[in-house]
């Protein structure tokens, strides 16, 4: 893993309302702090409803909690007529410090593109907000013995010319979407296959050194009982975790992956 500080984020996508974001926060964090080093061992980030966020900021700000937050979604435009969206200077103005980008489900039910996903990698690097950008491929794709190729070629389009500044905000999931709130866990070798690839496609694009620095996650049916081996593989800094984030004492047990390492 290199110096690469491990990463555990919670998307909760659309579950728990801002009263249950405050208990659930508070329930994770004093879980955390109350063993050593936990902070220092790996991000511990959860990632809520846009509703939730003001109220998880006063939370965290006011008891000073180590647990850091984020959206699961952003506009990539700036302000204006776009009914419904929120922009990446009111995330900005909630403390935000991580945002996924391109999640499978906004992919699916969106139609969201790489080319969207760039747009809004950069807009949130400008505000200095990283993102978690998302890639991974359908389960026909794997049968066919094409996940690597796909998962590479929607990451170049995702993270196209980038410039410094802008990969210093960027933290990279792979989540194979046929994984995804099935119960279906790819095995630490596939994970490992895939972002190994994503590393090297890393280097490719811009240089040794991005590849060597930037966190590249797994998503899929991460649990307590499954994390440690898959954060044995050397190119594995993190997991995205959907169902399994929303009890607060389980993704503690995924923060403290640690402690599962037999
Ligand atoms: C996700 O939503 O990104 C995810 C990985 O979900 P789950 O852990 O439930 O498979």
């Amino acid at each position: 893993m290199a110096n690469r500080t491990p990463l555990m984020a919670g998307n909760w996508k659309m579950n728990l309302d801002h009263i249950e974001a405050i208990a659930t926060v508070q329930k994770l964090a004093w879980t955390l702090t109350d063993a050593k080093h936990d902070f220092e061992d790996a991000e511990a980030v959860v990632l809520v409803p846009f509703t939730d966020l003001r109220s998880v900021q006063t939370l965290v700000d006011g008891d000073k909690l180590g647990v850091k937050y984020g959206a699961q979604d952003v506009s990539k435009h700036k302000s204006g007529a776009y009914t419904g969206e929120i922009s990446v200077s009111m995330l900005a103005k909630l403390g935000v410090a991580y945002c996924a980008v391109g999640h499978s489900e906004r992919r699916e039910y969106h139609g969201e593109t790489d080319a969207l996903v760039n747009d809004k990698v950069r807009a949130l690097a400008a505000e200095g907000i990283t993102a978690i950008v998302c890639v991974g491929e359908p389960l026909e794709i794997r049968k066919a013995g094409n996940h690597v190729p796909f998962t590479v070629d929607s990451l170049k389009g995702s993270l196209a010319n980038l410039s410094p500044a802008e990969l210093a905000h960027v933290v990279v999931a792979y989540e194979p979407v046929w994984a995804i709130g099935t119960g279906e866990v790819a095995t630490p070798e596939d994970a490992q296959e895939v972002i190994g690839a994503i590393r090297e496609a890393l280097a490719k694009m811009y240089g040794p050194e991005v590849a060597a620095t930037t966190r590249v996650l797994y998503g899929g049916s991460v649990k307590s009982s499954n994390v440690a081996e898959i954060m044995a593989k050397p190119d594995i800094d993190g997991a995205l975790v959907g169902g399994a984030s929303l009890d607060p004492q389980e993704f503690a047990k995924i923060v403290r992956f640690k402690d599962h390492i037999v």
